[in-house]
């Protein structure tokens, strides 16, 4: 590679994938194409280097976007913004000095050198020795446990690379690596979550959103695609489904206490029908256990009566507090709190707690779940997202 002595690059750190062998080639690929799509709108060249990939940012590049898009890159472990040098002692001493005394206010730093290549005559120990002795000269002590600031030091055969800018990556895998899955989107504060986990986990997400509005038009103007816009910010998206709730609803009239669980198994196997559609191998959800009177285990089992696909609920075990202070945290939760006309309060009160699995399948059959389901689907509306 083609450095300038003093350029300023971003090393970003492959995550997990390395523990995949096989599929390496695979894994790294989605992850380039994940980034060129977060990075969209930003100038730069992007090299592959050992386990990383090099960033290589144009003058004009809007940092912080660059920094935003990387935090949000599912399958990196961390970045770092590093200044590049030659790979000899005398060059890393003299670059190291430059950098820290740039940085002002710092007394206490700890060195942390490292080698990707081993053939130089000198180690690590060399280097960190070395610079033990900078930092003498310019009024800083060599620290291990109160340091005010790291410098980080990778040598490869060509290149060193100095570092006092590392943050830590999302890890978890590149979105797509692991399939489509469905996510049941409400406007709530729980199933976004979910959303992200999945993602997290290498799951490209279809979100089926249904709405009780009789025109979808309407559900595509709230904040439901503000919702998926926030998502997709992690994420290459892909398309929404917006289901209108009025043909159930017509249909389950006179289903009383029951119409929650008949509307959790109408929306389950309409996601069915999607996953069998788009090819995806899951649905996942926002429930978490006991959470409102509806999330028992037994309605959770009762809903899902004659869904073939998997359902997967990431937030199972979660307490609501930890799902918000992580909604806070990747940015859905302002959105999730607006106020929204959705369908699950409108039957809310008072739902059943056990629902009997004989019971369900009769119910099922009773409101015709499933010609429900098909008649509603032909009134969904897609909408398709380009990054
Ligand atoms: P959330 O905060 O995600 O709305 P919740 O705590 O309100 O969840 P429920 O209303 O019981 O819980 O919904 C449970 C799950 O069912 C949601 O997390 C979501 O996955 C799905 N769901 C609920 N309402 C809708 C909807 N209108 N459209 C699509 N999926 C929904
Ligand atoms: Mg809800």
């Amino acid at each position: 590679m083609n450095f300038k002595e003093g350029e300023m690059v971003i090393t970003v750190k492959f995550g997990e994938l390395w523990l995949r062998g096989r599929n390496r080639g695979m894994y790294v690929n989605a992850l380039k194409n994940n980034l060129l799509v977060l990075l969209k709108g930003e100038r730069f060249k992007l090299e592959k280097d050992y386990d990383r990939f090099i960033i290589r940012p144009s003058h004009d590049a809007n940092m912080e976007h660059l920094r935003t898009g990387l935090s949000h890159l599912f399958g990196i472990s961390g970045y770092e913004i590093s200044y590049v040098t030659k790979p000899t002692l005398a060059a890393i001493c003299k670059s190291s000095k430059i950098l820290l005394k740039d940085k002002k206010g710092i007394k206490a730093v700890r060195i942390n050198a490292h080698r990707s290549y081993k053939k130089f005559k000198f180690n690590s120990i060399d280097i960190t020795r070395n610079l033990i002795k900078v930092l003498g000269d310019i009024g800083i002590s060599p620290e291990l446990h109160n340091f005010d600031q790291e410098l980080f030091v990778n040598v490869t055969r060509d290149w060193a690379f100095l570092s006092m800018d590392r943050v830590k990556g999302p890890g978890g895998l590149p979105v797509g690596t692991s399939g489509r899955g469905i996510v049941l989107l409400s406007g709530g504060i729980d199933s976004p979550v979910a959303a992200w986990y999945a993602m997290k986990r290498g799951v490209e997400p279809i979100p089926v959103h249904i709405h009780g509005y009789s025109d979808a038009k309407e559900a595509m103007e709230s904040k439901i695609p503000r919702l998926v816009e926030i998502l997709s910010s992690y994420s290459p998206g892909t398309k929404t489904y917006y289901v209108p709730s009025h043909v159930f609803q017509m249909g389950a009239l006179r289903s009383g206490r029951h119409e929650l669980i008949l509307l959790k198994a109408f929306m389950l196997r309409l996601a069915d029908a999607i996953a069998e559609k788009e090819g995806a191998q899951a649905i996942f959800t926002g429930e978490s256990l006991g959470q409102v009177a509806s999330q028992t285990m037994s309605n959770l089992q009762a809903e899902q009566n004659g869904v073939k696909t998997q359902i997967l609920r990431p937030l199972i075990g979660f307490d609501k507090q930890e799902i918000i202070s992580i909604a806070k945290r990747i940015g859905t939760y302002d959105e999730s709190i607006k106020p929204y006309k959705d369908v699950c309060s409108i039957n809310s009160r008072n739902p059943v707690t056990r629902t009997d699995p004989g019971l369900m399948s009769e119910l099922i059959k009773e409101f015709k779940i499933a010609a429900l389901v098909k008649k509603s689907l032909k009134l969904s509306k897609i909408e398709a997202h380009s990054r």
